[in-house]
């Protein structure tokens, strides 16, 4: 049986505090459009996803960028101080979209979110059910946050991302499940 339940972000701050993520020693950061990189300081951001032959030709066309610190900048007095225009990645979480082993893409709930792993432990025994509302699984920015992935997807020979543990861009396909 399922049981039903009912995700209330609680500001913890975790989520905001942990955007690194190293994957068989490739690392990422927090995924930005282009358009908002500028909620960041130069330093702060890295080029994250980009499509071309090779990336060091005049051609190549970087499409989406990366925070490349683990703790946000803009988590401070218990809250995050640019709310109000915070990335599309944040607005979607706790739902994130993932590539399964037949290249689709799956919406996924990150079950790390503090709020959920302590709702899903009153359940060990049981599969949960968010409710959708409770998550707002239509909510406008999921949509938005894929289109980085449906272009990776739909450009998959020549899209490229760039590593922050080399410093250096690798083809989007090594990063695949096999
Ligand atoms: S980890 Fe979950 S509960 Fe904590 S701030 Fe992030 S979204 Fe909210
Ligand atoms: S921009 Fe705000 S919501 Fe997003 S990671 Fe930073 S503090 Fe958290």
């Amino acid at each position: 049986m399922s049981e039903r339940i009912y995700y209330k972000c609680i500001n913890c701050g975790e989520c905001c505090n942990r955007l690194l993520i190293e994957r068989q020693g490739v690392k990422k950061g927090l995924p930005l459009f282009p358009n908002e990189t500028n909620l960041f300081k130069k330093s702060e951001i890295s080029p994250a996803y980009g499509l071309g032959d090779d990336p060091r030709k005049n051609d190549f066309k970087i499409f989406a960028y990366q925070m490349n610190k683990m703790i946000c900048p803009h988590r401070k007095f218990g809250g995050c101080v640019i709310w109000s225009y915070r990335p599309a990645i944040c607005r979607a979480y706790p739902l994130i979209p993932t590539i399964n082993q037949n290249n689709e893409i799956i919406k996924t709930i990150d079950f790390t979110c503090t709020a959920l792993y302590k709702l899903k432990s009153n359940f060990p025994q049981n599969n949960v059910h968010i409710d959708s509302f409770s998550i707002q699984e239509e909510n406008e920015n999921y949509p938005q946050i894929t289109q980085i992935t449906l272009k990776l997807l739909n450009n998959i020979n020549e899209a490229w991302f760039f590593d922050l543990n080399k410093k250096k861009w690798i083809p989007f396909i090594t990063m695949l499940v096999s």
